[in-house]
């Protein structure tokens, strides 16, 4: 590290100074109470975990796992992972907390996630994610209960209008086995034109060629057999119950038969939904039903579906689309409270307490009144409030309201009331 860098934020982090913490706050708090609609508790994992983890779960031949995850090994020597994700962490607490005695368990997350990216608008090595988890029930309706809780979301974000639910079925295990056969013969026919980590890839898992981003491979993508062509009954019932519900909730979606999930543990629906206006990284939600995942990290056979929201990512389409959440609210212009000589600074600490229980105050004292009121101009307050040797000897304040300039000398006992009428 240079001298000079050592003051900057590690690349592909940023601080979030309040302006934005106020909207990502808000945004949070507005997902957080859809979801409490929907009877989800929030879960809070920690923000590492033993590697294997991440590892065993996402699959090796991952991007995540094969070149983004922060791994280190902690003074003890144990190699520990800077979560990417949330789900595999959601679900080793599952089955850390023994949770699978009551299901379905219904859950809901929000925290930071580390991928070693390439930095990018909306692609970040610290980033932020949303997210809901449903473990236990096997059903088609849990597909439904949380597209529709995502499109709620979205919706109550006021963004569902500039996104798009793309929405495609990987089938059962069955299906997928034999899709799988199908699409290594038909990359093997094409192994020539295949980008060296789809080659891999069609070693370990060749359904994860689907996802890559290699203009070579997309090109053999488009013409790569489908998956519903080798559903099981089943597998077709099932993706039928998802589809006919969603329209049924007058849930708009467009099929994507080359939709898959960048992990190796999904089964049956998988759904993004996605925009063109944040460029290569349009996808604003992601997620599916993983029915293997549980079972997999040494849990009960209990199937799951989830998604998560990258916030970085519904921050920017907020800010491209509509500029401003609906309801959210900028931080409230402060009241100023201002001690006409040093003499009354400690009134004027008790009454800045005092309405503090009401409205935000900020207390400016020191220097002479002009200087005090140049000070007080930066909060830009509708109201200053004056305690002067007058107005202690008689319990009273001067407002002073800003936009006409005009003074009110009012009662302390009146002030909470007076000023309220003004604030609104
Ligand atoms: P992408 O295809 O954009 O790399 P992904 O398939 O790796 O996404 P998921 O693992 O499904 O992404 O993560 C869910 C969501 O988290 C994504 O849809 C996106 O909104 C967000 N996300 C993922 N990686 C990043 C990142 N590096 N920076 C910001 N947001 C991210
Ligand atoms: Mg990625």
């Amino acid at each position: 590290m240079s001298p000079n860098n050592k003051l900057q934020p590690v690349r592909g982090t940023h601080d979030i100074l309040p302006e934005e913490a106020a909207r990502r706050r808000y945004l949070e708090d507005a997902m957080a109470h859809v979801c409490a609609m929907y009877g989800y508790g929030e879960i809070r994992t920690p923000i590492f975990e033993f590697t294997d983890v991440f590892h065993r779960t996402l699959g090796d031949t991952s991007d995540v796992v094969t070149k983004e995850t922060y791994t280190f090994n902690d003074r003890g020597n144990e190699s520990l992972t800077l979560r990417p994700e949330f789900t595999a962490a959601v679900v080793r607490a599952f089955i850390s907390n023994a949770l699978q005695e009551k299901l379905p368990f219904k859950a809901f997350y929000c925290g930071p996630a580390f991928r070693y990216e390439r930095p990018q608008k909306g692609r970040l090595r610290q980033f932020h994610q949303f997210g809901a988890e449903c473990l236990g029930l096997a059903e088609p309706v849990a597909d439904i209960e949380m597209i529709a809780l995502a499109d709620h979301m979205l919706s109550k974000l006021g963004l569902r209008e500039y996104v798009t639910l793309e929405l495609n079925s990987l089938g059962d295990t069955q299906s997928r086995n034999t899709y799988r056969t199908a699409l290594v013969e038909y990359f093997n026919d094409h192994r020539t034109a295949l980008s060296a980590d789809s080659l891999v890839r069609l070693e370990k898992n060749p359904l994860r060629i689907l996802d890559s981003k290699d203009p070579a491979d997309r090109a053999l993508i488009a013409d790569a057999p489908d998956a519903k062509a080798y559903f099981t009954r089943y597998a077709e019932d099932f993706f039928g119950t998802v589809t006919s519900s969603l329209e049924s909730l007058e849930i708009p979606y467009t099929l994507n038969s080359r939709l898959v999930r960048g992990l190796d543990y999904y089964s049956h629906t998988v759904f993004e939904f996605t925009t063109n206006a944040l460029g290569a990284q349009g996808t604003v939600l992601a997620g599916g039903r993983y029915d293997g995942l549980v079972a997999m990290m040494g849990g009960a056979d209990v199937p799951g579906v989830g998604f998560a929201a990258g916030i970085e990512r519904l921050l920017a389409l907020t800010e491209a689309m509509i500029q401003e959440s609906p309801g959210f609210k900028p931080a409230a212009v402060p009241l100023v409270v201002i001690p006409v000589d040093d003499a009354q600074e400690t009134e004027a600490l008790r009454l800045t307490q005092e309405l503090r229980r009401h409205f935000p105050v900020e207390l400016v004292t020191r220097g002479n009144m002009s200087k005090k009121m140049k000070r007080a101009a930066r909060h830009n307050p509708n109201v200053v409030l004056l305690v002067g040797e007058n107005e202690v000897q008689n319990g009273t304040v001067t407002v002073k309201h800003m936009q006409d300039g005009s003074q009110h000398n009012i009662a302390r006992s009146e002030l909470a009331a007076h000023i309220a009428a003004v604030k609104n």
